[in-house]
């Protein structure tokens, strides 16, 4: 007998084959004497749309709404439906008796199998290979080591209330929302608050007034200082400034207090996906998604980092006992010697890297022990990789140590303030200076080493220096993921996709590096419900997920609590009666209905211009295309065609109006 191995895509498949000996390759499975190893690639079943359940709800009617189906339907994605077809008919053969879940070791890789099984009835005995590398040793050792498919059924509650709940809120309150104000917008559980969050942004920039204050800095010949009055450092009035500076010219002064100490900072923490993101958006540009690519890569591909989707910052205690093979790996890299080294210091994190109670599914994204060839990597690659060693390597590295010299100078009864800095042992700061957990308040303004206590001191002048309180910075992806995380909206593995999916519907746009709603994204925040766009029901939603996760709550209640949001966020939509007038986005009229249309980008990236009323539906045909032949009837031609039919049939209700058969257009393509 065989045991069907299923992985989440065609890659990880054919590597797991390889290592369990599997040599008889198809075109959509690798089977051995003992093994077959198949694949889905992601999701092979989704939620059902709409129509499945009651064919009423293929168009987008105010009235059907909210839809609640009782139970939620299934189905088979087309486009992938043969690779569904073959594991199906795989798990019903008669020489096969086993099933090893082998798909992402997380809560959507758990629903990506649950479902296939459940679609394609298979009642059979099942396993978990549960791992956090794709090393050849890690897929052994997981092989070995099987867990009871029973142990992840939480997990998969989780991640179908979490499927559920999406479909449920962003289904119904998109379609209430596009009905009320017969307008093409889009809203969602994660989306919408997110998209609050940057709106907030650029209101506070906007109402920002700036306002002028005013520093002073004494030069006590040699080194200056600067005051320091009950408030901080900035003044608020010139007079009350230049006041101040005729009464200090030239005044004796004297250092009243002294302080040196040790002081000491600890090696940041080690990687979850989150953090990597904002560091490599701050550091290298790239975009959130862009990084879980590159990383996606490094993990499957090169096989040299761990899982991507965690958001753990620790490793659990029994890693403690690989980190040296994971150092010598790095033998042909330019971090040979910092590597051996830290071998040879044998070095003791403790609790700041080892501490498996802040671990859940994943550890922290460090080095495997596959030696390294970067000649291998892209150049992007090779950047990302970088920036995992160094933080691997400071995490192991001794405390950051400096000794800061502080004095406080009175002069006139005023006080003025000093730091400097002197290191004593680099540290971690060695490797990882750019570490986002490292700011240098070092204000060194000059050697100080000479001051004691009680030193007197002559002001030679004092400089006025006027600024300006600036705005708070327009969120970058670094900032908005650290906001995301700070109000639970989303997971590591999902908010890159919701920042994408918010530029995609044009609500956002990237500008130099930052992120800024449009006049589209301020207009859909206008009309969404109220408790939609604040983050905290979402929040919560989230930590109950959790909670399902770690079976300390039921999914059922949780799904008929998602059931009544849902009623109320779709009554709040309905009687909001917004006095709506829709942002024109162009001066180009559409030819049906007259209302000005939005220019969009199509599929091949041309510019093109569509209606946003979901009753009409226009898209304008892309010029010079030729790609289409010149027989088949334009777009625009059918529209008019449709909308001819409808102005000569008398009956409305019976038959589909012009808008009814756009809306099926519309759910068809979903
Ligand atoms: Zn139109």
């Amino acid at each position: 007998m065989k045991t069907l191995v299923l992985a989440e895509k065609p890659s990880v498949g054919r590597e797991i084959a390889r290592v369990l000996g599997c040599r008889k390759q198809t075109k959509s499975f690798i089977e051995g004497d003992k093994y077959i190893v198949s694949w889905a690639m992601g999701h092979l079943v989704e939620l059902a749309d709409p129509g499945a359940h009651d064919s009423k709800y293929k168009a987008w009617n105010a009235e059907d709404l909210p839809i609640i189906p009782d139970r939620m339907k299934h189905k088979v994605i087309g486009r992938t439906s043969h690779q569904f077809n073959t594991i199906k008919k795989m798990l019903h053969r008669n020489d096969v008796n086993n099933l090893i879940i082998a798909t992402d070791a997380g809560r959507e890789g758990e629903l990506v199998a649950r479902w296939i099984m459940r679609l394609a009835g298979y009642k059979g005995p099942f396993q978990r290979l549960w791992i956090s590398s794709q090393t050849d040793k890690a897929i052994k050792e997981g092989f070995a080591n099987l867990k009871p498919g029973k142990n992840y059924d939480n997990l998969m509650r989780a991640a179908e209330c979490r499927a559920e709940a999406d479909w449920l809120v962003g289904l119904n309150v998109t379609r209430a929302l596009s009905c009320t104000y017969d307008t093409k917008l889009s809203s969602g559980r994660v989306q919408t608050p997110t998209l609050a969050m940057i709106a907030e942004r650029s209101e506070q920039i906007k109402n920002f007034k700036p306002k002028p204050f005013w520093t002073l800095e004494a030069d006590f010949d040699g080194f200056s200082a600067s005051w320091q009055g009950k408030n901080g450092k900035r003044i608020f009035s010139e007079e009350a400034a230049k006041s101040l500076q005729s009464k200090l010219k030239e005044s004796e002064a004297e250092v009243v207090k002294l302080d040196e100490k040790k002081q000491t900072v600890p090696p940041p923490l080690a990687f979850d996906l989150t953090a990597l993101q904002q560091e490599a958006n701050r550091v290298l540009g790239y975009s959130a998604k862009q990084t879980l690519k590159i990383l996606q890569g490094l993990y499957e591909r090169h096989k040299i980092v761990t899982y991507p989707r965690t958001d753990s910052r620790h490793l659990p205690e029994d890693v403690e006992a690989t980190i040296p093979d994971r150092l010598k790996a790095l033998k042909n890299t330019d971090w040979k010697n910092r590597a051996e080294s830290i071998i040879a210091s044998k070095p003791k994190p403790g609790k700041r890297l080892f501490d498996g109670s802040k671990v859940s599914d994943h550890h922290a994204i460090i080095p495997t022990e596959e030696v390294v060839n970067t000649s291998r990597l892209s150049e992007e690659e090779k950047a990302l990789w970088n920036m995992i060693v160094k933080r691997f390597l400071a995490v192991l590295s001794p405390k950051h140590q400096f000794m800061k010299r502080s004095a406080e100078i009175k002069a006139a009864g005023e006080s003025f303030f000093i730091t400097s800095t002197k290191t004593i042992d680099e540290g971690w700061r060695a490797i990882d200076f750019q570490a986002i957990e490292t700011k240098d308040d070092d204000n060194g303004f000059g050697n100080i080493d000479k001051l004691e206590q009680g030193t007197k001191l002559q002001i030679k002048s004092v400089k006025i220096q006027q600024s300006q309180t600036s705005p708070p910075p327009l969120h970058s992806e670094g900032s908005l993921l650290s906001s995301m995380e700070k109000h639970n909206l989303g997971t590591p593995a999902t908010r890159a996709d919701i920042i994408e999916k918010l530029i995609s519907n044009r609500y956002m746009q990237r500008q130099n590096g930052k992120l800024c709603i449009t006049p589209a994204g301020e207009e859909v925040l206008l009309l969404a419900p109220q408790q939609l766009k604040s983050p905290e029901l979402t929040s919560q939603w989230e930590k109950r997920l959790k909670a399902i996760e770690e079976g300390n709550e039921k999914a059922g209640k949780f799904i008929n609590d998602i059931r009544a949001n849902t009623r109320e966020l779709v009554d709040s939509v309905k009687s909001g009666g917004k006095n709506y007038k829709p942002v024109e986005f162009s001066k180009k009229p559409c030819p049906l209905c007259g209302r000005m249309m939005m220019p969009v980008r199509d599929k091949k990236g041309r510019e093109i211009h569509v209606c946003r009323s979901l009753s009409c539906g226009y898209e304008e045909e892309p010029e010079n295309t030729g790609a289409y032949g010149y027989n088949k009837p334009s777009k625009r031609e059918k529209a008019v065609t449709r909308k001819l039919i409808k102005q000569y049939s008398d009956n409305s209700s019976d038959t589909f109006t012009l808008a009814d058969m756009i809306k099926i257009k519309n759910d068809k393509k979903k």
